[in-house]
């Protein structure tokens, strides 16, 4: 422990932060014209609800979801977020063996203001938000956070860190800040 080099912030339970604080909840569903399009992995996708099916959301070119699924209340939300675990999970567990981090845990949340956070117990936490952004800003967020397993601030050690594990870290909080430059 001993790399914990703000012992205020390691008596705090989750305070890590990825610092790009979302300016408003982003919205992952929108309708224009009619159409009822989402974003996923930087892409926006049209939503075309159809007759139930199993699994209730798939993916062919278009993403289909049974008009059962939707009428339940949760629409696509849930299904998202099913999704964003197994995406965070991935790539956590990529990382951490590629660069030796050990995170005890992986789990998604419904945050609305921020992206990420990381234990001082060392489990991470994602938004299932994040799954609109491409996986290259995805990736930023996960080492982001996986580098507070190594360093509990934002110290300007910690910056250099990320940027070792991610030199393009700059470009990719831009992307969080602005969504992309995306209307939401
Ligand atoms: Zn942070």
């Amino acid at each position: 422990m001993r790399d914990i080099e703000d012992s205020s912030a390691r008596r705090r339970i989750g305070f890590c932060v990825a610092r790009e604080k979302m300016k408003n909840a982003v919205r992952l569903q929108k309708t224009i014209h009619g159409r009822e399009k989402f974003l996923f992995l930087g892409n926006e996708y049209e939503l075309q609800i159809v007759k139930p099916q199993r699994p209730a959301l798939k993916f062919d070119g278009a993403f289909t979801l049974g008009e059962t699924a939707q009428k339940r209340g949760g629409g696509i939300h849930p299904l998202v977020r099913e999704q964003a675990l197994q995406i965070m999970t991935e790539r956590v567990n990529h990382y951490s063996t590629l660069h030796g981090f050990a995170p005890r845990q992986v789990k998604v949340n419904s945050a609305k203001t921020r992206w990420g956070s990381c234990t001082s117990t060392g489990t991470v936490n994602f938004t299932w938000r994040l799954v609109m952004a491409p996986l290259e800003v995805i990736d930023y967020v996960v080492l982001h956070e996986l580098a507070h397993l190594k360093i509990k601030n934002h110290s300007p050690r910690f910056w250099k860190l990320v940027e070792s594990l991610c030199p393009e870290f700059k470009r990719h909080r831009k992307w969080l800040r602005g969504m992309g430059g995306l209307s939401l």
